[in-house]
């Protein structure tokens, strides 16, 4: 078989022969220490400690990497705790560094993984890297052959690739990755799409079914790799490779053409942001602004959460470069297991149903308060909108209102500028508040349909369970009806009504929603370019009559079918696959 299936996180295709990158494994005894060493061992860890920082920070200073990818790294080895812990078991316990580190932060690592938060899981990778370095010193290890000396164009294959060592890819050499582990959201994937290298993740035993020197495909638009294809598919891939490329010039096109239909209806077609670096993807792909800002991936970041002073740069840096489009700053979505604070003394069975986003938020005022005047201190160029997530009542609506009403005093109190216009909307991403939406449109700005969450709350399907993900269907009669429904209350209300989740770059959902009269779109940037295309292909008479035609279907299959038809009849080339 040689044809294997992942995730597919950087699109793009990419062919050239394996450089397979082998898991490193240290052998870390434990020995016993004479109280005489016990302070020999502790300098050992203190200048393993100062080694690794000096190597990432020449990581960063040499790769011109952003923050954001290393930084953890380097916050994690100021961690004051886990240092303290293991200089006091060293003196304890009386046994060596290396040992003892390698303890400590196994328990860290333990800790993490249960969580349930996709967000965390994947810190596990950053850690584990920094840990292996600081290891690597400890034990005098010799640093493997590097990934910098790779001298011909090559896919890289490992079980693992760390944001250090992803870092370290020569971008002239590797022309693609594929790895066992990972996820869309993880470090890793995050820069393979900041460099725009080819990538599939996930990809069961490929570290055990390849070897360095073999020939491999990897189809980051289709998340499959294929090994040592025969020579008609490596035709056919090089062909489709050509034609990739030569979409990717036709995009370009597209960047500064506007999201209208062929009757010059405009639709705004906006993009979401994880990181505050992927800011310059915004732009180069053509988004008209940031429709969601997703500000809990600053966790990450900053191993905690930000303070206002850290917040308030970010926020500011971000809303100046994408000026004079708007970003929609969402509040943290962040809550239960899925926040340090208090982590590990807080276990939820059901995290999706529990104390996240805006209850969390209301719960703990100083955090949502600092976050708040961290946004409006940053609007003072009137492009910023406040996105309240997870809403369910019309109280916690109520309420956080009246928050941003202390927190606009306050600052008026102290003089501190920002814009007194700056408007508040809602995420609709659960079922009562799509059906309590007359009620909560009077209290906004603008309501943003988060589909993800919808999706899954309207189908009772959790979105990350894949067992139950053929069930997870965006164009379930129930959750386009319940959409469409949204749309009109607010337009009811005179309020703008978008939608941000993933299901807003699937080229089928598209005319659908267009002809709902969706008012803006935000997706992913790499997604922009071909959401246009196909926008700039219907009118709106069209969309209308294909959305009034999938309100009367009963199935999604029928709905597929239905809107693939129409689509194809506009000979619309589609690449991506959602
Ligand atoms: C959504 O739920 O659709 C959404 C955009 O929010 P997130 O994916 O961050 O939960
Ligand atoms: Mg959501």
């Amino acid at each position: 078989m040689n044809l294997l299936k992942g995730i597919a996180v950087s699109p793009g295709i990419a062919i050239g022969r394996v450089f397979f990158l082998p898991k490193e494994d240290f052998k870390i005894s434990e020995e016993e220490i004479a109280p005489a060493e016990i302070s020999r061992e502790i300098e050992k860890l203190h200048q393993a400690l100062k080694l690794s920082k000096e190597e990432l920070s020449e990581i960063k200073f040499q790769e011109k990497i952003s923050d954001s990818f290393l930084e953890p790294q380097i916050l994690f080895l100021d961690d004051s705790q886990v240092m303290a812990e293991t200089v006091k078991k060293i003196k304890q316990e009386r046994k060596n560094a290396a040992f003892i580190f390698t303890e400590v932060t196994k328990k860290v690592i333990n800790s993490l993984s249960k969580s349930e938060n996709l967000y965390l899981k994947e810190r596990i990778t950053d850690i584990k890297d920094v840990v292996k370095r600081v290891i690597s010193h400890l034990v005098g290890h010799k640093a493997p052959k590097s990934l910098r000396e790779i001298d011909e164009e090559s896919i890289v294959v490992a079980h693992e690739l760390s944001p250090s060592e992803t870092a370290q890819l020569p971008r002239e050499k590797v022309k693609g990755f594929a790895t066992e582990i990972g996820g869309r959201t993880s470090h890793t994937a995050i820069m393979a799409r900041s460099l725009e290298i080819p990538a599939v993740v996930g990809i069961p035993e490929i570290s055990k079914l390849v070897k360095s020197g073999d020939l491999m495909v990897v189809d980051g638009n289709k998340g499959i790799v294929m090994v040592n294809p025969k020579e008609k598919e490596l035709e056919d891939y090089r062909r489709r490779q050509k034609e990739y490329l030569e979409f990717l010039k036709e995009n370009q096109e597209l960047k500064e053409l506007p999201a209208v239909t062929l009757d010059e209806y405009e639709v705004e077609v906006a993009a979401n942001i994880e990181l505050p670096e992927e800011v310059e993807s915004v732009i180069s792909h053509g988004a008209k602004g940031i429709g969601l800002f997703r500000t809990e991936f600053l966790y990450l970041t900053y191993h905690s959460l930000p303070n206002e002073e850290e917040q308030y740069k970010i926020y500011k840096m971000v809303a100046e470069k994408i000026a004079p489009e708007d970003v929609i700053i969402r509040t943290f979505d962040l809550g239960g297991d899925k926040l340090g604070i208090g982590q590990n003394e807080y276990h939820e069975i059901n995290p999706f149903l529990g104390w996240r986003a805006i209850r969390f938020c209301l719960a703990q005022p100083e955090i949502f308060k600092t976050q708040l005047r961290a946004i409006l201190k940053a609007s003072t160029l009137g492009n910023v909108k406040i996105m309240l997530p997870m809403i369910s009542d019309l109280t916690e609506v109520k309420r956080a209102k009246e928050i941003i009403a202390e927190v606009r005093m306050d600052l008026q109190r102290r003089d501190i500028e920002f814009d007194s216009q700056c408007p508040v909307g809602i995420m609709i991403e659960t079922p009562a508040a799509a059906l309590c939406a007359a009620d909560l449109a009077k209290e906004v700005d603008f309501f943003s349909i988060g589909s993800n969450d919808l999706t899954q709350y309207v189908l009772a399907v959790d979105r990350a369970n894949e067992r139950v993900a053929y069930l997870y269907e965006h164009l379930h009669p129930a959750v386009l009806r319940l959409i469409k429904e949204v749309i009109d209350i607010g337009h009811q209300h005179q309020i703008w009504v978008g939608l941000c989740g993933e299901m807003s770059a699937e080229p089928l959902v598209i005319p659908i929603l267009l002809g709902f009269g969706i008012d803006e779109l935000s997706m992913s940037p790499l997604a922009v370019p071909e959401t246009k295309r196909i926008i700039r292909s219907f009118t709106l008479e069209e969309a209308r009559e294909i959305s009034e035609k999938v309100l009367s279907l009963t199935l999604a299959a029928e709905i597929k079918e239905y809107v693939g038809e129409r689509i194809q009849e506009k000979a619309i080339k589609i690449i991506f696959e959602k």
